[in-house]
Parts: structure tokens; sequence; C-alpha cells
């Protein structure tokens, strides 16, 4: 069907090998580029399947013959040869929109500023408790349009960033959920948080009244966009503040889930995972498998059973009493928020590194209730001693996760918390929120 079709794949790595496989499958022609260097693995894929490619450059003039770019979220649309693409009048996607027209699964689409990775592994979860042939993808695991190649499964939770969504023309989710929008990411949305925003609901752009949008009523950001432009999707709203007639709610310390015939409810002290960001993510996922017609007593169990994603408020270690955690995905503010949010004893809070344009004072209040003594793990740490200074009598500042902890164990008393919840990227002094949280556990267990 595709045999004179031409395909160029931009950015070798998960999801432009995933798309360059489903391509030959579909009989594309194909050109994979990728400006760095190729990891190994993912050339020796490329090779095993006779794909063409090229690394370490873009060759522009074979690129500017494609039908279709597929380019992969890591690559801004601001690049010279993406502009240029884009001039020549060739449609650029991402993977998502790519596969999903390969496959008639049905798929949950879900994003947000916070909480996407959680709410996927926890619908994924529950869809397989449940018996489904069922695949997660997206920003976590294997790549999508690998699976949609070589699997055969029925349904999809998918995790979408804003990029992927920026790389959609047609994709339609049957259900969508937004978790919540912070400002995250403005780097590469002009600094304009209007356009992240916007960028977000393009997940339910293409959806019909067939479909569904969950999201967070207690989220303004999304109530304002939902009462100034339209979406075709049935609209089922989750809260935490106030009870809604369709979606979910607490209720004596339950969580009640309401749609058109079925009503259930799970209790709070029941669910695996705390705080009141996991709440919200439970009612996002319960509400999303409902509509997938899951019976409640797998949801129930489920989420009794659910068992976390690393480097997300991961207990680690009690030391002589102190309890170590690990939030090192806690990348922003609104992150962080939760964090100290749920924490219940006074906490020695280790934080910063790369910050994405901060306002610590959104945290005041609750540094003021919770924390005891701040320990700063970054190379600038200015802005957070500047907010803080006069409130916290002791902050310290460290430069590596071993130090951290270290000091951080000396200050905390029997009964305290330590919480590495940054609010920040970690590229100044390492790999990625991985490796930070990685060596936060190794210098834990070094104590
Ligand atoms: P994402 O994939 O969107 O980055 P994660 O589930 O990986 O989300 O969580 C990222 C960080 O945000 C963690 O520190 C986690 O504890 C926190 N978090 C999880 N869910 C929420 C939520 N609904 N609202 C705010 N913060 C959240």
């Amino acid at each position: 069907m595709s045999k004179d079709k031409n395909i160029v794949i931009l950015g070798a790595s998960e999801s432009g090998v995933g798309t360059a496989i489903l391509a030959k499958k579909k009989e594309y022609k194909i050109f994979v580029s990728d400006n760095g260097k190729i990891k190994k693995k993912y050339k020796e894929v490329l090779l095993q399947n006779e794909i063409e490619f090229e690394e370490t450059k873009h060759t522009e003039a074979r690129i500017l013959k494609a039908d279709v770019v597929m380019k992969s979220p890591g690559i801004p649309d601001k690049i010279s040869l993406v502009r240029q693409i884009l001039k020549e009048g060739i449609p650029v996607i991402s993977e998502i929109e790519f596969a999903s027209k390969y496959t008639n699964a049905t798929i949950a689409g879900i994003t947000g500023s916070n909480g996407k990775t959680t709410t996927t592994m926890m619908l994924y979860q529950i869809l397989k408790r449940a018996g489904l042939k069922v695949g997660e993808a997206g920003n976590i695991g294997y790549s999508f349009a690998e699976q949609v190649a070589l699997e055969n499964y029925n349904h999809y939770v998918l995790e979408l960033s804003s990029f992927q969504l920026d790389g959609i023309i047609s994709f339609a989710p049957h259900i969508a959920v937004i978790t919540n929008i912070t400002p995250d990411h403005l780097d590469r949305y002009d600094n304009n948080f209007k356009n992240y925003i916007e960028s977000k609901f393009r997940i339910t752009m293409n959806q019909t009244s067939v479909d569904y949008l969950i999201y967070d009523a207690d989220d303004n950001v999304i109530i304002n966009w939902l009462k100034k432009y339209k979406t075709k999707a049935q609209l089922i709203p989750f809260s935490i503040q106030k009870v809604v007639e369709k979606g979910a709610f607490l209720e004596d310390n339950k969580i009640k889930i309401k749609l058109d015939n079925k009503q259930f409810t799970m209790s709070l002290a029941t669910l695996a995972v705390q705080g009141n960001h996991n709440v919200k993510n439970t009612m996002a996922a319960s509400i999303a498998a409902t509509l997938m017609k899951v019976r409640k007593d797998t949801i129930r169990e489920s989420m009794e059973n659910f068992e976390g994603a690393p480097h997300r408020l991961e207990k680690v270690l009690k030391i002589r009493g102190v309890q170590f955690i690990n939030d090192s995905k806690a990348t922003n503010i609104n992150a962080t928020y939760y964090a100290l949010d749920s924490m219940q004893q006074p906490t020695v809070w280790i934080v910063g590194g790369e910050d994405k344009g901060n306002d610590y004072m959104e945290l005041m209040p609750l540094v003021r209730e919770k924390v005891k003594a701040i320990v700063c793990l970054g190379i600038d740490n200015s802005k957070i001693i500047k907010t803080y200074g006069n409130v916290m009598p002791i902050i310290v500042e460290t430069m590596g996760a071993e130090e951290a902890v270290k000091v951080a164990h000396k200050l905390a008393e029997k009964g305290d918390n330590v919480l590495l919840s940054p609010a920040c990227a970690s590229f100044d002094l390492f790999k990625n929120y991985i490796d930070r949280g990685d060596q936060f556990k190794e210098a834990i267990l070094k104590l």
C-alpha cells in the first residue's frame, strides 16, 4: 500500500527505530538520520532490518525528498532543518501519529505536567489484571510503533508528552487524560505558558462525541481552557475538593467513582500509594478503567497492590528511625509541592539543581509547616537561599549525592524524613534524574 512512500525518520532512538520497524513492515522507503552517534543497540536493529541510515549528520537534500518526516520528540521544532522541512510543505509527525494509523486497538492517552508515568502505570496494571491484551508505551517502556509492528494488542495505554502531541495530525485517543497543567518545558514553547497549555490540549482535538476526556477539575488552568474552548469529547472530571456529578470525588475518606450506570468506592486507607497527588492519579486511572468496562473489584485490587514507579516518592530505607525518600523525578515546583504536602513528619529537604524558572515562594507555606532544614544539591543555589534564608534556621550547600545524604542524615533525628525532591532538573551535577536518584540511594546504603 505504501510502496512509493518515502519516510524520513529524524532521531534514531526508541521512537525513531520503532517507527522504522513499523514503516518497514508497511513497505515504506525509509531513511533514518541522526546528527549524533547512534547507540549500538539501535544501530544493530537498523542493520538487521536493512534500513538505510546516517549518523553524526543530516543530509538535507536527501531529507527534503521525504513525503513525510517522523521527528523524535527530543528534537525541537526550532532547528533550521525542521523549519526547512515544514517550509517545503512536508508533514512532520510524531511516532504516535504514525503508529496509531496502523492499529485498531482502543487507546487511552495520558498527558499532563506531572503524574503521567504514575497514571499510565496504574491504568496499565488495572487492564492487565483484568486480563486484557494491553500494551504500555509512549514516553514509557518500548516504542509504541514497534509494539504495533510486532505485537497484537487490543488496548494501549500511552504516556504522552507535549512534544509527542505537537506532532499529531489525526491521532484521537478514545480516552484522554489530562492530569494537570503547570509551567514546564517553557524553553521549548517560546517561554509562553499559553503555547504549552495548547500543546497539552491537542490530546483532545480529534476526539469525537463517543470519546472521553478525563481531567482534574481542581486545576484552574484546565478549567479555564475548557470554559473558553470546545471539545467534542464527553467530559469526565475528578476532584479532591468538590463533589462532581459524574466522575470521581472524595466522600468520607473514600474515593467515589460515579459514571452513568456504575458507582463504587475505594477507601483511601487501602491504596498502595499515598498522598493527594496519588489520590488524583488513582481517580484518573480508575475512571478510565471503568469506561473500559473493567470490574470494580479488579480496579480496587489493582490500586491496593499498585507498585509505584521508582524515583517518585519512593521510600528507600529507614535508618535509626529516619525515613529516606527518593523523589528525584520531581523536576518542577508542582511535583515537589505534592511531595512536601504528603510529608507527615518533620522533614530535612534536599532540593536544587538546574532551575527551569522556579518561583520558590509557591512552596513557602509548606516549607514553613513541614521542613526543619534544607540541604541544597546544585551548583547555583542562590535563589533557594534567597527565598528561604530568613525562615529556615539551617541551609547547607552540597555538591554531590553522597555529601547531601551525609549532611541530611546528621541533621535528621529519629522520626524525621529525609526527602530528596529537587524541584529542578538534574543536569548540572548528574546525567539525568535516574542517575541522581540512584546515587542518592547508593549513598544511603553506605551510611
Ligand atoms: P510525569 O511522568 O508526568 O513526569 P510522574 O508520575 O513520573 O509524572 O511523577 C513526576 C513527579 O510528580 C514525582 O515527583 C511525583 O511524585 C509527582 N507527581 C505524581 N503525580 C502527580 C500529580 N498528579 N500532581 C502533581 N505531582 C505529581
